[in-house]
């Protein structure tokens, strides 16, 4: 029991203090109390919070089990956890520990997001040393996720700030810069004035002004540092089609709509005599030897160097673009027009195939070239791509770009590469020197990690403290080892962000960023948990960190994610100044009906539900809710009455007693209080029984028929969410009513019914991944009463703890049946779906398409061996309930679906839709 005593004072409790609860006293208290659950899981805390079966980080990525890889997205340590974070990782938490019952070997790492503006301006304000503000921030915030019991391999823990993991970043990016990815480019950029940074498009509301800082946002020339995603476009549209269709959908095309539809190339052309490169799109890399002139805005950042006030189109007399091809000089036409975007800022003119340009390049005078199609539309006047067609010179000329590192790739007009330049203190350094004499040279791989210098304090007068740090900005060139400078922007955070779910699978190796075999093992991540805010930019980016990766051969698997479950936000009641709209404490209002006002004032106050927020005054602190109610009750009320996607309504006067609506309200403590009953009858009358009198007691059909039934469907309901639909707040919900169910049974059969202490000991182990401590003292309570004779034929482990114990499948002989019955009132049809283990079911046609639609009433057996799919081809309404799904055409109280959606009927599982 090392540390014990310093687990114990974290709970407030000595060990001498833990003096009620069954696993101290070897008695079972009759009620079980505030104080009875807080000694539950003070006294369970250790080995919740380190369950068996995790991987461990050392080495141990054998193939013996299999293995999976639950993953929430780590924080970004700001110093508090929110109710959003908690719901999050009690998700996770959940999937780990039922994988862990289902005896797979479970990877469930954390780190920490720890790079970034808001952690460098919090260390501004308190005149700190942001790496201070950033330590003391993981140190509470991994005391506050201790106490929320969430089960984390910490072995794993990474932090992005540490030299450790950075030094990887920066050899991931010398890597894209070896390959022609990384490159830097003078661009036109948003700047924040007041956070003196560029920001992204994202970044910026439709008011133009910051996010973050609220300052109106204004353009600069910079010459910034990029990643050229761009390149990537097909892969990644291509990688979606890998992933299930079905499971994957929202998020695959939450991707495509990002990546949209490749329409074109991105083509990288020198302009000189300034020796800058440019990034200019266009559709038809076919024509490029018939290029007339480049077009660019009166805002591109190559007319800043000469004069951008002049009106209309005009000529630029002192630069040139310098065919990619040909080493022609290319003309250069300045000026706005409808061809020319925000997002696109330069275009190729090409008269050939558009009249506008005709017309500016005869307006100008630039000497067209001779047309390059004939009149069979083929390529003429185009060197080695004369004779093909467009679509086959369309596929070489893009391949002979993309050999010369210049472009080529196929991507939409609209997408841009990703500027990652942060002209910030708090980021992975670039690992770039700039000399006089050579230029851009990256550092060399073995003087790797280029560490970002300590600093005591930042102001903000004085700006990036890098630039005025001569000891580190001055460094030899590694080509010529005359003075060089060092690169002073740092990366942007979402880089650090794009492969940490690599680095878990091998968080301790010093000479590579993780192995091979260590990937291979346990990538890709099977479920991708957090906030749907990063469905896109984040999913985006890594993405194509790990397309990048698996290219240059450094891992087997394309794709990162098998499956992202992108969980709502918890909301809760706000209340604002009808006039000022200034937000108010729950505390300052009066709520008398209808009628909100102001206590101090009587103004009237609106009253809305909105996304918690410091800002909005209506946040509630995890912690909080947990030391009054303790950690078991208040996940089982975080998981409970909405789908993890959906929105969370937390309901103060609900949430104070941990009760939701369903049918009647459910109570949870109440709930727990059944449970803990149930466990002391069985013990207390056991005990009281001689040897003789503790004999296995027959019970009448039914009864056990229908615990047989509770049984295996709650088993079945249990498995499928939690494996396939991820609906824990339907697992919370069966569990309850199966429970519920149990719970009318006679006493005596509760005493010595085998059937029923097989259910109910299965119950605590289906219950055990939502409410850790309590179904482990609940276990022991059953497993330390007298034993019946038919006990061992069980397939628990009965002189083991809980954590050990297996997850209960479904009876072999257990039938799944589907009834299809014509409706009483109407002519529709409904299919109704119970629990039976009636052997007379049709047991030749399992094809549910056909009968789905079938008139009379017909009942279709389905052997527990196959997938199912059933397509309904007209709008249905499905409601699965403890003992029957429904499936009809008419309206009514059940959830309504659109049309086509499939039912997928899965053996052991039950049924679900998609
Ligand atoms: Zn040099």
């Amino acid at each position: 029991m090392a540390g014990s005593n310093s687990l114990l004072k974290a709970c407030g409790l000595s060990y001498q203090q833990i003096r009620h609860i069954l696993s101290k006293t070897g008695k079972w208290k009759k009620k079980i109390t505030r104080q009875t659950l807080s000694e539950i899981e003070c006294h369970w805390k250790e080995k919740v919070l380190s369950p068996t079966s995790s991987c461990s980080a050392k080495g141990d990525v054998g193939k013996e089990k299999e293995k999976r890889y639950i993953l929430a997205m780590f924080p970004y340590p700001s110093g508090d956890l929110h109710m959003g974070h908690m719901r999050v990782y009690t998700v996770s938490d959940v999937l780990a520990r039922y994988h862990r019952l289902c005896g797979h070997k479970v990877l469930n790492p954390i780190g920490w997001d720890a790079f970034g503006l808001p952690a460098e301006n919090a260390a501004i304000d308190r005149q700190t040393a942001p790496r201070t503000w950033t330590e003391s921030n993981i140190a509470r915030m991994k005391g506050q996720l201790q106490d929320l019991r969430i089960s984390f391999d910490w072995d794993r823990e990474v932090a992005t700030c540490t030299p450790e993991y950075y030094r990887w970043t920066q050899a991931i990016f010398l890597l894209m810069y070896k390959q022609g990815l990384a490159y830097s480019m003078r661009e036109s950029v948003n700047w924040d004035p007041v956070d003196q940074t560029v920001l992204a498009d994202e970044q910026i509301d439709s008011e133009g002004r910051s996010w973050r800082s609220g300052a109106k946002v204004t353009k600069k020339h910079l010459t910034q540092w990029y990643l050229r995603a761009t390149n990537y476009t097909q892969s990644l549209l291509d990688g979606l089609n890998t992933l299930d269709p079905e499971s994957c959908r929202g998020f695959a095309n939450a991707q495509r709509e990002w990546l949209r539809k490749p329409t074109g190339v991105r083509i990288n052309v020198r302009i000189e005599p300034v020796g800058e490169t440019i990034s200019v799109f266009t559709e038809t890399p076919e024509l490029l030897y018939g290029v007339d002139f480049l077009q660019i805005s009166s805002s591109h950042p190559l007319v800043s160097s000469t004069d951008c006030h002049v009106q209309g189109q005009r000529l630029l007399t002192d630069l040139v673009m310098i065919h990619p091809l040909t080493g022609q000089e290319i003309p250069i036409i300045v000026g706005d027009s409808h061809l020319l975007t925000a997002s696109n800022n330069s275009r190729l003119g090409i008269s050939v195939i558009c009249d506008e340009d005709k017309e500016l390049a005869n307006q100008f005078g630039v000497k067209a070239v001779p047309t390059v199609l004939d009149s069979q539309h083929r390529l003429c006047n185009s060197d080695w791509l004369d004779g093909l067609s467009r679509e086959e010179a369309r596929v070489v000329c893009s391949e002979r770009l993309q050999k010369l590192k210049i472009g080529g790739w196929p991507t939409s007009s609209e997408l841009r590469d990703w500027l990652i330049s942060r002209q910030r203190y708090w980021g992975t350094p670039i690992p770039i020197v700039h000399c006089p004499s050579c230029g851009i040279v990256p550092v060399p791989e073995d003087q790797l990690p280029v560490v970002l210098p300590e600093v005591d304090s930042i102001t903000r007068e004085e700006g990036n403290p890098l630039i005025s740090n001569s000891e580190w900005i001055n460094t030899p060139c590694p080509k010529c080892g005359g003075a060089g400078k060092r690169e002073t922007d740092t990366m942007d955070t979402f880089v650090d962000s794009s492969w940490y779910f690599l680095r878990f699978t091998d968080p301790h190796n010093v000479s590579q960023p993780f192995s091979k075999l260590a990937a291979d093992c346990l990538m890709p991540v099977d479920v991708y948990v957090g906030g749907a805010e990063h469905a896109i930019l984040h999913m985006y980016y890594a993405r194509f960190f790990s397309h990048f990766l698996y290219d240059q051969g450094w891992t087997s698997h394309r794709e990162p994610f098998k499956y992202q479950l992108a969980l709502g936000t918890v909301h809760s009641d706000c209340y604002k100044l009808s006039d000022s709209g200034k937000y108010l404490h729950r505390n300052s209002v009066k709520i008398k009906g209808d009628e909100v006002t102001e206590k101090s004032s009587g103004r009237p106050v609106t009253h809305t539900v909105e996304k918690m927020s410091k800002s909005k005054l209506n946040g509630v602190n995890p912690n909080d809710v947990v030391s009054k109610h303790g950690v078991d009750q208040t996940r089982l009320y975080m998981l409970a009455n909405a789908n993890p996607r959906a929105i969370k309504v937390w309901n103060p006067s609900l949430a104070d007693k941990l009760a939701f609506p369903h049918g009647k309200q459910i109570v949870i403590p109440k709930w727990i209080h059944t449970l803990w009953h149930t466990v002391g009858i069985i013990k207390y009358r056991r005990e009281q029984l001689r040897p003789d009198e503790l004999v296995d007691m027959e019970t009448d059909e039914e009864t056990i028929r229908q615990i047989n039934i509770t049984r295996n469907f709650t088993v079945r309901a249990a498995s499928l969410h939690l494996n396939l639909t991820f609906n824990l707040h339907d697992v919370v919900r069966v569990l309850y009513e199966s429970l519920y169910t149990l719970d009318k049974v006679d006493l005596n059969t509760k005493i010595l019914n085998k059937a029923f202490e097989r259910c109910f000991a299965d119950m605590l182990i289906l219950l055990h991944p939502f409410a850790p401590h309590v179904t482990a003292e609940l276990w022991e309570g059953l497993r330390s009463s007298p034993r019946l004779p038919s006990s061992q034929s069980h397939n628990f482990k009965w002189d083991e703890e809980i954590f050990t114990q297996e997850w209960p499948v479904v009876d072999g002989g257990y039938k799944l049946r589907l009834q299809i019955v014509e409706s009483q009132s109407t002519d529709e049809n409904s299919i109704i779906y119970s629990e039976t283990d009636d052997m007379e079911a049709d047991q030749s046609n399992p094809e549910l398409s056909s009968s789905a639609t079938h008139k009379n009433s017909a009942n279709i057996y389905l052997p527990a061996k196959d997938f199912y799919n059933m397509n309904v081809t007209q709008a249905v309404n499905i409601a699965l309930d403890s003992n029957s799904l429904v499936l009809s055409r008419s309206g009514g109280s059940v959830p309504s679906l659109a049309s086509n959606c499939r039912l997928n009927v899965v053996p052991n599982a039950g049924l679900y839709l998609l």
